[in-house]
């Protein structure tokens, strides 16, 4: 149903993503709901994007009047794909009222979606029915379900993260998501809390290798000091450093399949810095390979020179848990 209330979504925005060697327009959307159930990650500020104490019906027409606004600003003609992101999870039936997912189904009826969930809201009896509504026969994966995995290792989901799953429960529910016809999009947290430079880098290829056999998209998120988190806490007392951009572009370049990375914060304090000197440049071509796939771009960045590749040299090999960070 499209109501005629609009309300602004948290953000949306159009631009191109890659699905399958192929460059696309895409639509973002985050919608606000009714809030993260689990709330609790260290990074995480999302979580206090909702709406308060509202009831089941006021939440689902606040959450009609974001669709209506986005129907009524974008021409579907111009997308083929959707990103769909709640502040928490999208088959979370507390956050989003059931309801409200036939909406979407409908309003976006022979696109390509990609919705972010926690795992243990990916149930079949939820996902089938929401391909059936969507699926016009236009692709063969109509709907994606995108998991925040972070990592494959559970001591680092649990201690560094406060993740609240395991990497079976991950695989639980990518068997599920098959199973009901959906792909699975995995998303990667890179350099957590409490991790040196080396091990983060480890735990990346690490995590990249076991998770390729459960998954069909891939996406890094390399961390990013949000406002009003743990995380930040630490940041501001000096007990965390973002990662270099060279490490981002050792992982790009190694991965075993191609892996999207939109290095929020680029080049900033609080987001993926170098020196401050090289930082804009590689944060362009992170992006540029992101959509063309180009191997040789990102082999080519790692090679360019500049002072600051030497100190994150030092620091994969120097720094130690007990004494980080080494740098700001
Ligand atoms: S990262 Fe996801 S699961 Fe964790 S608190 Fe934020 S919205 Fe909730
Ligand atoms: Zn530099």
């Amino acid at each position: 149903m499209i109501s005629d209330r609009m309300e602004k979504p948290l953000a949306s925005w159009r631009g191109k993503e890659r699905y399958e060697d192929e460059v696309m327009e895409c639509l973002t959307i985050i919608v606000k709901s009714g809030g993260c159930t689990y709330a609790a990650c260290r990074m995480c500020s999302y979580r206090h994007e909702r709406y308060h104490a509202e009831s089941c019906d006021t939440l689902l027409a606040h959450m009609r009047a974001q669709l209506a606004w986005v129907m009524n600003e974008y021409d579907p003609a111009e997308y083929r794909m959707v990103k769909i992101f709640t502040s928490g999870s999208f088959f979370d039936p507390v956050e989003v009222p059931p309801a409200f997912l036939a909406d979407v189904a409908g309003a976006f009826r022979g696109k390509l979606v990609i919705a972010e969930t926690r795992p243990e809201y990916i149930l079949e009896e939820t996902v089938r029915p929401f391909i059936e509504a969507l699926d016009d026969g236009t692709w063969k994966t109509p709907l994606y379900c995108a998991i925040g995995l972070e990592t494959s290792s559970d001591l680092i989901r649990e201690k560094c993260i406060n993740k609240g799953f395991t990497f079976s429960d991950f695989k639980g529910a990518s068997q599920r998501a098959h199973a009901a016809g959906a792909g699975v999009k995995a998303y990667f947290l890179f350099k957590p809390l409490f991790l040196t430079e080396a091990e983060a880098l480890s735990d990346m290829k690490t995590s990249i290798s076991d998770t390729i056999p459960h998954a069909d998209m891939f996406s890094m998120n390399p961390c990013t000091v949000q406002r009003n988190t743990e995380l930040e806490f630490y940041w501001k007392r000096g007990a965390y450093r973002p990662p270099y951009l060279w490490s981002v572009l050792t992982l790009l370049a190694g991965a075993p399949v191609h892996m999207t990375c939109d290095p929020l914060g680029g080049g900033q304090k609080r987001g993926t810095h170098n020196c401050g000197k090289c930082d804009y440049e590689l944060v362009k071509g992170i992006r540029d390979y992101s959509l063309s796939g180009d191997r040789d771009l990102i082999n080519a960045l790692l090679e360019t020179d500049c002072g600051c590749k030497q100190e994150w040299e030092c620091v994969l090999a120097e720094e130690k848990p007990y004494c980080m960070p080494l740098t700001r």
